[in-house]
């Protein structure tokens, strides 16, 4: 039997469930696999917040009411030592659990007529279905016209437009040559919610390398997920351990009695975003898409993942080469953004920057809206934050000095 199929989705995660269900929705007709090594429901180390962003995506190709029985969560606690603020956020988040999150996305694709294979990528290739003047078959890179790529996966699949959403450890990206950039680490865990954390996502902020934070975010069954992350050295020095990452939880955030530990990199994304001309697209962590100020990546991944479903469709229709379909869509989309959160990341590794943008987003409850946009969807660094930050600045400058003379 022919295992020929017109999209191949590597990994089913909140990525790869998109770019199927968004080819789908562009064409109820194609023939689309969604290749996982797990079976599903499957567990994900995350905290498990959901933006808003998020459902506003998913509506945008049909899919709706994958946050049900779960409770909105309106209230943000941002801390660092001594600086804090605490404001409703413009718009809800949800904090639901990845196993029930994931399994609910893969089970609208498969409705939508996905094939889902548990199956591990061990290896690929990408041939070309045309040969030149010369005979010879092109490299993977040269963009043609009516797209004529053919992957062979694992030796057996054939796919003629494959998506990479297969996480951080990606084995699409490797096979593209793309390097990953800087990379955090990071352990969650659940716990019983306290009664004064209810309906709080709450965000300690370290000392150690930026990004670094504690969180306890509650989920509203009585639970919390609760965790600790930071940036990973590259210096050559050793990463840091699981003993010394649950005992900055506990500085931070004292006093949960956490199970179900669970570790994983965070891929975080960088100045410019890299995709290459050909029929290998990538999505979500794979993409190397995490939020470098946040750690977020749920809403990257449901975006790239639908960028890149719908740039499969328009290539298999001749609408040009699919990786620079993607690369255009996403660039479009956030290239400004990722460039703003890349240089607030860099800003926040000064402690300072990090209590001025606190102390002004406790101000001025403009800046916090700013702020969360920045960090949970697609927002940029406004004149607003950048004067709130200059003047908080200028300020304490003045009141150290001043301090100093007494
Ligand atoms: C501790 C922690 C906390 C986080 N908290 C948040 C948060 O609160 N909110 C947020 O937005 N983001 C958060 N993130 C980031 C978020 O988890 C990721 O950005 C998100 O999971 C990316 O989705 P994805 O679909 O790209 O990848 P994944 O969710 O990792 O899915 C990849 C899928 O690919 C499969 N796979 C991998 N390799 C192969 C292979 N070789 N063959 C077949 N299948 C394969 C895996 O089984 C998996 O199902 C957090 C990350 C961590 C580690």
């Amino acid at each position: 039997m022919s295992d020929t199929w017109d999209l191949v989705v590597v990994g089913a995660g909140p990525a790869g469930a998109s770019a199927a269900l968004a080819a789908l929705h562009a064409d109820p007709a194609l023939k689309v696999l969604l290749l996982d090594r797990s079976d599903f429901p499957r567990d994900k180390s995350c905290g498990d917040g959901i933006a808003p962003h998020c459902l506003d995506k998913l509506a945008s190709i049909g899919v709706t009411g994958v946050e049900e029985g779960w409770a909105p969560l309106t209230q943000l606690e941002l801390a660092r030592s001594e600086q804090a603020v605490a404001r409703p956020m413009a718009r809800p988040v949800y904090v639901i659990p990845r196993q029930v999150f994931d399994a609910r996305l893969v089970e609208r694709a498969v409705d939508r007529g996905a094939e889902l294979r548990r199956e591990k990528l061990v290896s690929l290739e990408t041939v070309s279905s045309r040969t030149d003047s010369n005979g010879t078959v092109p490299d993977r890179t040269v963009s043609y016209e009516n797209n004529s790529y053919e992957t062979v996966l694992n030796g057996t699949i054939r796919g003629r437009i494959v998506v990479g959403a297969d996480g951080a450890h990606s084995v699409v990206r490797s096979e593209l040559g793309l390097p990953y950039g800087r990379r955090a680490i990071a352990i969650r865990g659940y716990a019983a919610t306290p009664a004064v954390r209810r309906g709080t996502q709450v965000i300690r902020y370290g000392d150690r390398r930026q990004p670094a934070y504690a969180w306890a975010f509650d989920r509203g069954d009585g639970l919390s997920n609760i965790g600790y992350g930071e940036l990973l050295p590259t210096d050559g020095e050793p990463p840091p351990s699981r003993a010394l990452l649950l005992d900055q939880l506990e500085q931070l955030l004292p006093g949960y009695d956490g199970t179900e530990w669970k570790g994983h990199h965070l891929p975080l994304s960088g100045w410019r975003w890299q995709q290459p001309d050909g029929g290998l697209l990538l999505a979500g962590d794979a993409a190397g898409l995490i939020n470098p100020m946040t750690g977020e990546g749920i809403y990257y991944a449901i975006a790239t993942g639908i960028a890149a479903g719908r740039s499969a469709v328009r290539a298999l229709r001749g609408g040009g080469d699919a990786g620079a379909l993607h690369r255009q869509a996403v660039r479009a989309e956030f290239g400004r953004h990722l460039k703003h959160t890349w240089v607030a990341s860099r800003l926040a590794e000064h402690s300072m920057i990090v209590d001025g943008g606190i102390r002004v987003a406790r101000r001025d409850r403009r800046v916090f809206d700013e702020l969360v946009e920045l960090g949970l969807g697609d927002g940029r660094i406004s004149g607003r934050l950048v004067r709130g930050l200059v003047g908080g600045l200028g300020r304490r400058a003045v009141s150290t000095t001043s301090g100093r003379g007494r």
